[in-house]
């Protein structure tokens, strides 16, 4: 077994920081220990396989992303991503584990489903995932298999008040499958968004020649979000199923979430990047047919409404739990131009997957959140929200080797293609800079990267087999 130690960094956890070093055996933590620590006798400098050099690094839990779409279908077209290449750019933004979606389309079975995403992401990973199942319909059958999904190591589903004829679930639909999940202990993930009203509006704005990019976001108004939201959790309570809202974007469904936990219901929420930093006006309202990198659902909020301040706020007090991406990643050339006159048939997603370390912790840098509350919304929170924690999310004896050295002196700045590695021909984040750099990233001992260098392996990612959320009350 082959021993690591990285020695001289600073530690940081969700709940404080201090100068520590950390010993690995093989895949996993074996002590976290003072500074020059004497074991047995031995400087472990000198008696550990390899040693890594972590002097003013921040020495923190790989990321975790909660929310990814890998060659997802949609829209006549398929993210743009493998579980191969997204994987491999999670690694070089210091992510090691990503929970991806499986699907079951209307019509499909869900262990079909879930079986045919095993066998895009077997083999292929270069760091450890998990799955959530997508219930496109709920029927006799799928309620069935929902109560077999904790035996498959999926905790979680996820449904949709948005997308008819293609995801949607009514209202009757949704109090049927939050029944089974409250029987069944699997969290409920929502796309919290009114479909049919969404659309009516779609078909009014194009028939009145409204075709850009920037008429997504006026099509998917806010009121939709909230309207949506408090629906979901009225009928979360009404059956006694955790609630968790996937990619929060208006302030006014943080408002609900926050009553809703206020009131102590099982109600939890993830924002992402693009809602914290992006807005309707400066990059959906792009000049022609630019705002295309920037469709995504839901959809970036108006800068005048200071929805992206309300998010950072809600991060601070805990009205939204963690930050995921919603990596969906799509080439503007032949897939974001599907949608070239009609802003309804772009393939709607950003591609992030390998700058959320990054860009959260530009929020430290910010005075946003604290280094603290990085690791918290990007690590700890996802791994116990998704049933990993104690493997994933800390730097303790016992838990697996992921580990991400960050060099707070570094810097990062973000471009096409010679600067990221996510199977894009463009980025949603062009000429971001980051005050900060992933420097090292280890997924269970084995180092991915180091000296900007990828040296990790196709292959090395294991699936996890997710408990239950632990932070039901
Ligand atoms: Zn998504």
């Amino acid at each position: 077994m082959t021993t690591t130690f990285i020695h001289g960094g600073t530690v940081v956890s969700a709940t404080g920081k201090h100068r520590a070093d950390v010993l690995i055996d093989g895949e996993t933590i074996a002590a976290v220990l003072d500074p020059n620590s004497v074991l047995l006798g031995h400087d472990l400098k000198e008696s550990a396989d390899q040693a890594i050099d972590a002097t003013g690094m921040y020495v923190v839990p790989g990321g975790i992303d909660a929310h990814t779409h890998m060659e997802m279908p949609f829209g006549g077209t398929t993210a743009a991503d493998t579980f191969e290449t997204g994987t491999r750019a999670a690694a070089w933004g210091g992510t090691t584990t990503i929970i991806d979606f499986a699907i079951q389309r209307y019509g499909e079975r869900v262990f079909d489903g879930l079986e045919a995403w095993h066998n895009k992401a077997r083999g292929e990973c270069a760091i450890d995932y998990g799955f959530h199942q997508i219930i496109g319909e709920v029927n006799v059958d799928s309620l069935q298999a929902m109560e077999r999904l904790p035996d498959e190591g999926v905790s979680s589903y996820k449904m949709f008040m948005a997308y008819p004829g293609v995801f949607y679930s009514d209202d009757a639909q949704i109090y049927q499958a939050m029944r089974k999940a409250a029987d069944t202990g699997l969290l409920t993930m929502m796309h919290a968004e009114n479909g049919p009203a969404i659309d009516a509006m779609v078909a009014e704005l194009l028939a009145q020649g409204k075709t850009d990019p920037y008429y997504h976001g006026v099509a998917r108004a806010w009121q939709m979000e909230e309207e949506a939201t408090h629906r979901a959790i009225m009928l979360a309570n009404l059956t006694g199923a955790p609630l968790y809202v996937v990619h929060v974007s208006a302030k006014q469904a943080v408002h609900q979430l926050a009553a809703a936990r206020d009131g102590g219901h099982n109600v939890f929420g993830e924002t992402c990047p693009q809602y914290l930093y992006l807005s309707l006006e400066d990059q959906l309202g792009a000049p022609g047919f630019e705002g295309a990198k920037w469709v995504c659902s839901t959809p970036l909020r108006s800068k005048h409404e200071h929805h992206q301040d309300h998010m950072w706020q809600a991060l601070r007090t805990n009205d939204i739990q963690m930050v995921s991406t919603d990596h969906c990643p799509f080439c503007f050339k032949e897939q974001k131009e599907l949608g070239l006159g009609d802003f309804s048939k772009i393939p709607n997603g950003i591609g992030s997957v390998e700058h959320r370390m990054d860009l959260m912790y530009q929020g430290v840098v910010n005075g946003n959140i604290s280094l603290e509350r990085w690791v918290e919304i990007t690590a700890t929170t996802p791994a116990r929200m998704f049933g990993l924690y104690g493997k994933k999310g800390v730097i303790a004896p016992g838990a697996d080797a992921d580990i991400v050295l960050y060099n707070p002196n570094g810097h990062t700045k973000i471009g096409i293609n010679d600067t990221h590695h996510m199977n894009m021909d463009h980025s949603a984040w062009e000429g971001f800079e980051i005050q900060g750099h992933v420097d090292t990233v280890l997924s269970r001992g084995r180092v991915l990267i180091r000296d900007n260098e990828y040296v990790g392996s196709k292959g090395h990612g294991n699936y996890l087999h997710r408990g239950a959320c632990q932070y039901l009350i």
